[in-house]
């Protein structure tokens, strides 16, 4: 097992690390910006090095100075959190060729996955059900009028370099693929320095339905059940929750089936995630890879009763998985609401001090976070400050716990969607389970 593991992250994710190095006996080392220095990952790690200023460019993604903290620390690994350098295959390389075990899939793997459009390819040619859409790039507009047509309207522009919810853009007609075209296409380049895009059919009313998978280097690869990611603000996720309640059993086994031997296939390991597009006749295709831990492996691991970012690193350090398919077991419902700070109308970032704190407990609460009381919100980052999830023995009674969890949450100084997830979570439709990735429409003006 690693003796000291450098977390190439900031935020809960970090700490989320940490904790996970605590209980296998691991030493851990943080990397942090000058905004940064007050940080709970800074104070909980074993050492902690400032690798550079606030914006991330200069920091948080800067390969030689975390590679440089991981040397004069003497780490064996490096875990990449999500976002950052997470799904960075050159950074992956840089890893391997300093000796030092990046905590991840092969090089290879994130590399394949990581262009969306090929990652399609792929996927189909492993026998895969694909979203309906071109296949591969389209370098002209010519051809995207073609192909759309082929495809019959609307349809959806996509940054095949995409993600984190960026790089999409709708188009309903002949008149608005030209515009849609152009800006994806020039936003794609601002964004990730990548131009290309592709091209799919935009289904009406799906649900977004992932499969989070568990691969070894010896070829064993297990699912872990999927997790209902519909509730979205412009294709990002707010809530999400496992089992989905529109996946029965037998849906459950055939998706993971395809999920495992697409795995399989393609010789992935580590812990990865298969999301789905589901249509209302239960058909499912495959969207994308996502080849890191996830912001939501939270509700996975409570009705699985397990630890991925633990077996991450077991993985990486050459450890099999410890569970066969069979034995693996799948305990009640769990919910997870990401807390922004944000104003909850306008999602505005509202970054700030926090002047008074009180974070929920009790029965069945999980809260993941490195906020704390007089804690500054840097405006450089992501706006997510704190994650609580939920496990109870049905769905409705996790709805129950979340909204009592919520009620005795306190946040001030800065504003949260902490309201905007109480007014969800009192949805009829919610309730019942009926959503789509459109559910939030309705609730923004
Ligand atoms: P999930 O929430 O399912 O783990 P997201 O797509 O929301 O996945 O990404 C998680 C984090 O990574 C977010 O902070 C998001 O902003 C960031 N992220 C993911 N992909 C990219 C990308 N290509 N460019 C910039 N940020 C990204
Ligand atoms: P990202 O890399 O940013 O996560 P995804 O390809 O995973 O991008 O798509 C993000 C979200 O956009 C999905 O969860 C879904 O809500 C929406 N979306 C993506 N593709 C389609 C599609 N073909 N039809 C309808 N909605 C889509
Ligand atoms: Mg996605």
């Amino acid at each position: 097992m690693f003796k000291k593991i450098l977390i190439a992250n900031r935020g809960e994710i970090a700490c989320r690390v940490i904790w996970a190095c605590r209980e296998l006996g691991i030493k851990t080392v943080a990397v942090h910006s000058e905004a940064d220095r007050d940080s709970l990952h800074v104070r909980f790690a074993d050492e902690a090095i400032c690798i550079g200023p606030a914006p991330s460019p200069k920091s948080y993604l800067n390969i030689p100075q975390i590679i440089s903290a991981a040397e004069i620390t003497n780490v064996d690994a490096i875990h990449p959190g999500y976002g950052f350098l997470s799904e960075n295959a050159h950074f992956a390389e840089v890893c391997r060729e300093c000796n030092i075990t990046f905590i991840g899939p092969s090089p290879n793997a994130i590399r394949m996955m990581g262009d969306k459009s090929e990652a399609k390819r792929t996927m189909k040619a492993a026998g895969v059900p694909v979203t309906p859409g071109s296949d591969g790039l389209i370098e002209y507009e010519e051809e995207a009028v073609k192909e759309a047509e082929r495809i019959g309207y609307p349809v959806l522009i996509k940054a095949t370099a995409g993600g984190g919810g960026r790089g999409m853009r709708i188009a309903n007609n002949r008149q608005e693929l030209t515009s849609a075209y152009q800006t994806a296409r020039a936003e794609a380049e601002v964004a990730f320095k990548n131009s290309g895009v592709y091209i799919e059919k935009y289904i009406a009313n799906p649900r977004h339905i992932e499969v989070q998978v568990l691969g070894d280097n010896y070829g064993n690869v297990i699912h872990m059940g999927e997790r209902e990611c519909s509730v979205q603000r412009r294709h990002q996720k707010l809530i999400e929750e496992s089992p989905s309640p529109a996946v029965s059993y037998e849906l459950r086994q055939e998706m993971g089936r395809v999920a495992v031997e697409a795995c399989k296939r393609i010789g992935y390991s580590n812990a990865g995630t298969i999301e789905f597009l589901m249509d209302e006749d239960g058909s499912f295709y495959f969207m994308e890879m996502n080849t890191r831990i996830q912001v939501e492996h939270p509700v996975t691991e409570l009705v699985t009763v397990s630890d991925l970012v633990a077996a991450q690193i077991r993985i990486a350090a050459g450890e099999k998985l410890t569970e066969s398919q069979d034995e693996l077991m799948f305990v009640g419902h769990a919910i997870e609401c990401r807390i922004n700070a944000e104003d909850p109308v306008t999602f505005t970032p509202s970054p700030g001090r926090i002047t008074s704190l009180n974070l929920p407990t009790g029965p069945g609460v999980r809260v993941d976070t490195a906020i704390y009381n007089g804690y500054f919100v840097p405006p450089h980052y992501d706006s997510l400050i704190a994650k609580v999830i939920v496990h109870s023995r049905t769905r409705e009674r996790a709805i129950a716990r979340m909204r009592r969890a919520l009620e005795a949450m306190v946040v001030e100084g800065i504003k949260t969607t902490i309201p905007m997830h109480l007014k969800i979570l009192n949805d009829p439709d919610f309730q019942s389970g009926n959503i789509s990735t459109r559910f939030m429409e309705r609730f923004m003006s």
